[in-house]
């Protein structure tokens, strides 16, 4: 095969002239980012992730076959900002709750997001309502994560050559759906290979989820450079920066207090932070009003009621730095789950058909005194400026007051991958 020469981010390389830019690249050391690429497919070019420039036009990576001269773009603020932004669009686009998802710590799409630094989305949740399809024999496909990668379709057919999946209705409605008679054909093997090929975990074979324990899944390890132990960490902040006693207010909206009972985790910690800090509004202190300005406001839980949006307000106002703290307040959480099915069935299924509703309750509590609810639950950031996001359900303790203390010195810091996986 003819040798050519291009290059990738400035750096000279060499590959067979028409090779994949993927492998190209892989072999010339640099590593391009995809979700629907897979070694011996043809290209699908779904996902979008490989993005690059090609001769200064953008275009799927994986679609493009390497030639004299190319000048590739693969690394560059933009692309990389582009790719973050697409990874985005996929985790709102769908319902994705890692914490309890049965692919967490072996899921493609989950460790693209770790790698890609992703801890809230610019975009807000679709909250869509899509099915979980059990019918099949070997096999669950859980809609609400799957991304169309198409994968399982060209990859997964039955001994005598027919395909599994494929894909159903178009544009926002396009969905993959199983054909039950073939997918029963399936040895134990192929239906965990679909499994595994599955960049998501939307493909889960009945009885073998969790089959590989966490702790022993593909990616959970820790990254050397994000290994520094958090004592260091504490170390490091405490040099040559003037203490200064910093106000701190918390505030929990629409979450289960996790996230507070998460900051009293600290335990010990708390004494070292009473020198740095003290606290305003909090349910921490039971300080019910604002008596000073203050120089951090962190917000467990999301918005679901009138009341929910006036205190995120009110900490607007009186908050130099407004951080939303774990998932509820940085895409709603739990609580939105509600998103996906209308207000007023909600409150008749609470209120009205519940199985603990007093025989013939006609009434939905509306007095002038209580709160409204919302139409759905928002994350904060749709309703004020949030300026940090703390992720996790609920984040650790340590990550939360390292924040708060590297907020207050002035200090760089990123939460360690270690510490902020979820499996
Ligand atoms: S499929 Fe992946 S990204 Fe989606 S919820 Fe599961 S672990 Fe998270
Ligand atoms: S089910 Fe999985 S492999 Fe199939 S299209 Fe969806 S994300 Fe891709």
């Amino acid at each position: 095969m003819k040798k050519i020469k291009f290059r990738i981010d400035g750096k000279d390389c060499t590959a067979s002239k028409d090779q994949n830019l993927i492998e190209a690249a892989e072999q010339n050391g640099v590593s391009i980012p995809t979700l629907c690429y897979f070694k011996h497919l043809n290209p699908l070019g779904s996902c979008r992730i490989c993005t690059v420039k090609n001769n200064g036009r953008t275009i799927a990576g994986c679609t493009l076959k390497v030639d004299e001269g190319m000048d590739i773009e693969v690394n560059t603020p933009e692309l990389l900002d582009l790719r973050k932004a697409i990874l985005e669009m996929m985790f709102v686009e769908g319902n994705h709750f890692c914490p309890s998802c049965e692919k967490s710590g072996d899921c493609q799409m989950q460790n693209l997001g770790y790698q890609t630094g992703i801890t809230h989305t610019r975009f807000p949740h679709l909250f869509v309502d899509r099915t979980i399809d059990a019918i099949p024999e070997r096999i669950v496909v859980n809609q609400n994560r799957c991304i169309k990668c198409k994968r399982c379709i060209e990859e997964i057919k039955t001994d005598d050559g027919h395909r599994v999946f494929n894909l159903t209705n178009r544009g926002n409605h396009t969905a993959v759906s199983v054909d039950y008679k073939q997918e029963a054909k399936l040895s134990e093997k192929q239906a965990e290979h679909a499994m595994q090929i599955c960049p998501t975990g939307a493909i889960l074979v009945k009885g073998k989820t969790f089959g590989k324990p966490f702790g022993d899944r593909q990616f959970d390890y820790s990254r050397e450079s994000e290994n520094m132990p958090l004592e260091d960490i504490k170390k490091h902040k405490s040099t040559n920066k003037k203490k200064t006693k910093k106000r701190v207010a918390t505030a929990s909206l629409a979450g289960c207090f996790g996230c507070h009972m998460s900051m009293l985790d600290v335990d010990l910690g708390l004494l070292d932070l009473i020198d740095v800090v003290e606290f305003n509004k909090s349910p921490l202190t039971d300080i019910k009003e604002f008596s000073e300005r203050c120089d951090i406001g962190l917000i467990e839980g999301g918005c679901c009621n009138t009341d929910n949006i006036e205190v995120l307000r009110e900490f607007r106002k009186h908050c130099d730095i407004l951080i939303s703290v774990g998932e509820c307040a940085i895409w709603g959480g739990v609580p939105a789950i509600r998103n996906t099915v209308p207000l007023e069935d909600c409150l008749k299924e609470s209120y009205i058909d519940s199985i603990t509703s007093e025989a013939n309750e006609t009434i939905i509590p509306n007095h002038e005194d209580l709160p409204k609810i919302l139409d759905k639950v928002y994350a904060n950031h749709e309703v004020v400026k949030i300026d940090y996001h703390i992720p996790g359900c609920p984040p650790n303790a340590n990550h939360i007051w390292n924040v708060v203390k590297n907020m207050l010195f002035e200090e760089e810091y990123s939460i360690t991958y270690s510490e902020f996986k979820y499996d």
